[in-house]
């Protein structure tokens, strides 16, 4: 049978892109060809463009409560689609049903908070500044934006962008991963079905020439990236060489400190959870463990009984835990950094080589011991099921540890004592804290907040700073003459 061949959706029509370039989309379980996606042409977005700016001059127009209830409409129909949803996340990423259960879920949540925008969007006024005057802020949407998206989170990540930023009452063009393009599908039917008009939300698929023209283009006026390091690095200086806002959300190395004190079974469950679920393809997951010393045995003993016992395959399985990796390309990368460990001296614990299947892009879970900041598998994002364990001596030592990295998205701390606990919520580079669990990424009022080389500009994805980065303010001052009304 022949696959599906995408098609992008521009002005409210699927459309065929001027490509000729297809490339496979795969069931990284089974290796299966699902569809084709087209690697579209610079023309492509430059239609998109063309009739996402005309679309805004009538939808910025919209009263607010009118787009919130488009967005309330899309939040009842991707609830009533949550199994679908997942199913086909699964598919076409490989993490496990709950695991993309859980994403779908936290797109809705954000939609949920789009569909608040009456309330976000409102100003601040004060009735007098000065005799006779006053003065009130307004919002008002910015125009065409962008998204650019990664595969990890087809669902979630997409849903930090687009359904704020039309609520607001921009419109918006989003480049989906071409590795995991057909959830976006039916993320744009059931948001036409909610009652977007055409031209709001667009979607052209493909890759560097889609996403070098959005970020050029004079008439998009803001760009949501989520992605590696290297690529947001450029896309942020490209993109504000072109005078646009720039949000970009990158890659991490998330440490994760145990203490003494901290339940080893409870440390234990959530790290696994944190490391190898998704098959540690998570932006938040744990790379590193720092452990002290009293501790280090214990948990470590636990932590590789539990691994041993995980299990892999086909995530629409029941049961099944971990799944594939997203191509063999990533799978062949992984193996390449586990050698490099070996090489550098780390102590090899649990080698995901020995699981690794041809049946799917699967490889296993992997723990390396005695792991030193100057290895490479210290330094890298590895984006895959690979754990490092440092011994030391104490909290203090844990700390200096993980800031010494380039990245500084997510920590977590296992303890008892809250003295420990502030003293890392103090001192530790990162954005999103985590204390006793693994993955502490924040709801979607909160923003998701990296720091160092995880994040470039100044707005986050989510909560308030999402309102001010898809918003403008304009500021009246306004003179009354005195009342005389005797
Ligand atoms: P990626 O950087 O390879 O791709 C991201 C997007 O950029 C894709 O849409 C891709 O098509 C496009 N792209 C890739 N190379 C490009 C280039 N040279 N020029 C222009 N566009 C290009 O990332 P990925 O592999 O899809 O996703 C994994 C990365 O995303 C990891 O580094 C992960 O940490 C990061 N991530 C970060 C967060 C966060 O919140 N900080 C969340 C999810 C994922």
């Amino acid at each position: 049978m022949c696959a599906e061949k995408l098609k992008n959706y521009i002005n409210g029509e699927w459309i065929e892109s001027k490509t000729s370039q297809y490339e496979d989309v795969y069931n990284p379980a089974t290796k299966d060809v699902i569809a084709q996606v087209p690697i579209s042409t610079s023309e492509d977005v430059l239609y998109a463009v063309e009739c996402a700016k005309a679309a805004f001059q009538v939808w910025s127009k919209i009263p607010v409560p009118r787009r919130a209830n488009v967005i309330f409409r899309y939040q009842q129909l991707l609830t009533q689609h949550r199994d679908e949803l997942a199913r086909l996340i699964t598919i076409e990423n490989g993490k496990s049903l709950s695991e993309a259960t859980g994403e779908v879920q936290r797109g809705i949540e954000n939609v949920e908070f789009a569909a608040g925008a009456p309330s976000l969007m409102m100003g601040d006024s004060l009735s007098t500044i000065a005799t006779d005057i006053e003065a009130t802020n307004y919002r008002y949407p910015i125009g065409v934006v962008g998204g650019i998206a990664p595969f990890n989170f087809p669902m979630m990540v997409p849903c930090w962008m687009f359904p704020m930023a039309i609520a607001l009452g921009n419109t918006f063009i989003l480049k989906p991963s071409e590795k995991t393009p057909l959830l976006t599908k039916r993320l744009v039917e059931l948001f036409t079905e909610a009652g977007l008009p055409k031209g709001v939300f667009n979607v052209v698929y493909g890759a560097h020439d889609v996403v070098n023209t959005i970020l050029d283009h004079a008439d998009v006026k803001a760009i949501s990236f989520v992605g590696s390091k290297p690529v947001g690095e450029y896309v942020y200086k490209r993109g504000s060489e072109h005078l646009k806002r720039v949000q970009v959300l990158a890659g991490a190395k998330n440490h994760v400190v145990v203490l003494n004190d901290a339940d080893i079974e409870e440390a234990t469950n959530n790290i696994i959870g944190s490391a190898f679920g998704s098959a540690g393809e998570r932006c938040m997951a744990c790379s590193v463990v720092t452990v002290e010393e009293g501790i280090a045995d214990k948990f470590l003993a636990s932590l590789t009984k539990k691994t041993n016992e995980l299990k892999m395959g086909n995530g629409l399985d029941d049961g099944v835990f971990l799944g594939p990796v997203i191509r063999e390309d990533s799978k062949q990368r992984t193996i390449r950094y586990i050698e490099k460990g070996i090489e550098e001296g780390a102590t090899l614990i649990c080698d995901g080589r020995t699981r690794a299947s041809d049946d799917g892009f699967f490889i296993g879970p992997t723990i390396f011991d005695e792991v030193t900041t100057d290895m490479t598998i210290w330094k890298d994002e590895i984006f895959a099921p690979v754990l490092s364990i440092i011994r030391v001596k104490n909290l203090k030592e844990a700390v200096h540890i993980a800031n010494r990295s380039e990245f500084a998205n997510g920590a977590c701390i296992f303890t008892k004592n809250a003295s420990a606990i502030r003293y890392f919520r103090e001192n530790i580079d990162a954005g999103m804290i985590g204390v006793n669990l693994g993955v502490p990424a924040p709801m979607a009022f909160f923003p998701f907040s990296g720091w160092k080389s995880s994040f470039f500009g100044t707005l986050h994805a989510n909560g308030k700073d999402s309102v001010d980065f898809y918003t403008r303010k304009k500021v009246v001052t306004a003179r009354y003459a005195a009342p005389s009304f005797d």
